[in-house]
């Protein structure tokens, strides 16, 4: 005799974890499955160990999806102010770090705690680790081998995320599980993804290591181009911290990335600035930059000791404009195993945007990071998870 539910839900993650303690609430029956002996690995590493679990500001315009509408109808009936009530109902005290972003106080691991309480209140039957050997359709629903043996289900919830880390269990089942039922998946490639400088040409930058400042920080994405303003951090092997993180998830290979090291100056201020002006090019820019920087951009130019009332109108305009929009080409990504998240996944023209669930195979939903919908560092992916697990909850 096969046990039955009404949902199995795969991934006991951020996102498997609410969907399971919200539909469990709403009376069904719902079995949670996990193939990693942990649960929610990426929650407790997360924020450096405080969940940054939320972003007060949280928009549509805050994440990068083939369809930029797809994640509005969730988000707009789970959004932070819920999240923060599941929070404040187990007293778990938290704060605002930084442009809106949402801190645990203490630990994440509260986050987890309060998560797994849910799950119980609402009878959530909760198998981990436990693999997923198979799933097969099974009309009306579906079959699923696990190791603990077969089980039945009218609704299967995936929710096994992304490939970043591979090391703390991702894993690409819920891409395979897509393409098994047909569905079209958008390529998933690392985003929030540290970026790598060939060495060579970044050596006459590799002094500046520890100088960071904030900045405006181009991409050019498909046919549009995307701004961040965040700090850029220089280290000794390139450049890093929120701009270049930022960034990466719109950047695409072979593309050089637009740093604007002049802030609020205007070409007109530069070029006048040089009006009976006896400070050097450097000593000029060190007004409007951190010095060490001022002075190895200057070198570039082999112009750097000479005063800017000796420069043209014309060569002053050449730096700004250089400087204005410094371009900086990476080499590549460091990959999946510093990736904070995927971008890609399960393409969201095959799901429906109330209910997760994929339009051509009734009863199968998508949840989560393994989703083509990405967040901007902040908060934005947790509280994607947490948007599309309760729009699918209601729906199971
Ligand atoms: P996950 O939380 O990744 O959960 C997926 C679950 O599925 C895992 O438990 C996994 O074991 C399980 N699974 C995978 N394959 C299988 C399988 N074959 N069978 C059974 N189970 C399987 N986002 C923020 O918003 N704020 C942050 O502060 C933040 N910090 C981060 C820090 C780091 C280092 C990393 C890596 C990510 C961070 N993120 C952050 C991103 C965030 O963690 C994810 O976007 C979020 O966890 C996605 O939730 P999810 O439930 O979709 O997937």
């Amino acid at each position: 005799h096969q046990p039955r539910f009404d949902a199995v839900i795969i991934g006991a993650g951020a996102a498997g974890l609410l969907c399971a303690a919200l539909a469990g609430h709403r009376g069904r029956r719902v079995l949670l499955l996990d193939h990693w002996p942990k649960v929610a690995e990426k929650i407790r590493i997360s924020g450096g160990g405080r969940c940054n679990f939320t972003n007060l500001h949280t928009r549509p315009e805050n994440f990068l999806s083939g369809n930029p509408h797809f994640c509005k109808s969730a988000l707009s009936r789970y959004g932070p102010q819920d999240i923060i009530a599941l929070l404040r109902k187990h007293r778990i005290g938290f704060h605002e770090k930084h442009k809106g972003q949402l801190f645990c106080d203490d630990s994440a691991e509260q986050l987890i705690t309060a998560l797994l309480e849910e799950c119980a209140a609402g009878q959530v039957t909760h198998w981990q680790p436990c693999a997923v050997e198979a799933v097969e359709a099974a009309a009306p629903g579906f079959r699923v081998r696990t190791a603990k043996g077969w089980v039945s289900t009218d609704a299967l919830v995936v929710a096994t995320g992304g490939l970043s880390i591979p090391q703390i269990g991702a894993s690409p089942f819920g891409y395979q599980l897509a393409e098994q039922f047909g569905l079209p998946i958008v390529p998933p490639r690392p985003a929030l993804v540290p970026l790598a400088f060939d060495p060579a040409l970044w050596a006459p930058f590799a002094d500046l290591s520890g100088v960071s400042l904030e900045v405006d920080i181009q991409t050019d994405y498909e046919h549009r181009t995307v701004n961040f303003r965040e700090d850029l951090l220089f280290t000794h092997r390139g450049l890093s911290g929120p701009a270049i993180l930022q960034s990466s998830s719109y950047w695409q290979a072979g593309k050089p990335l637009r740093i604007n090291l002049m802030g609020e100056v205007s070409e007109a201020a530069w070029i006048q600035s040089k009006q009976g002006n006896r400070r050097t090019l450097a000593g000029e820019l060190s007004q409007h930059l951190p010095q060490r920087l001022a002075h190895a951009l200057c070198a570039q130019t082999g112009d750097a000791d000479r005063r800017m009332a000796d420069f043209s109108d014309k060569a002053l305009r050449t730096l700004w404009q250089h400087w204005h929009a410094w371009p900086v080409l990476p080499s590549g990504t460091l990959g999946w195993r510093k990736a904070e998240v995927t971008a890609g996944g399960i393409d969201t023209r095959a799901l429906s945007s109330s209910t997760l669930m994929a339009m051509d195979v009734p009863g199968l939903h998508f949840i989560g990071e393994v989703v083509d919908v990405t967040g901007w560092l902040g908060g934005y992916n947790f509280q994607w998870a947490w948007s599309s697990a309760a729009a699918c909850a209601q729906a199971l």
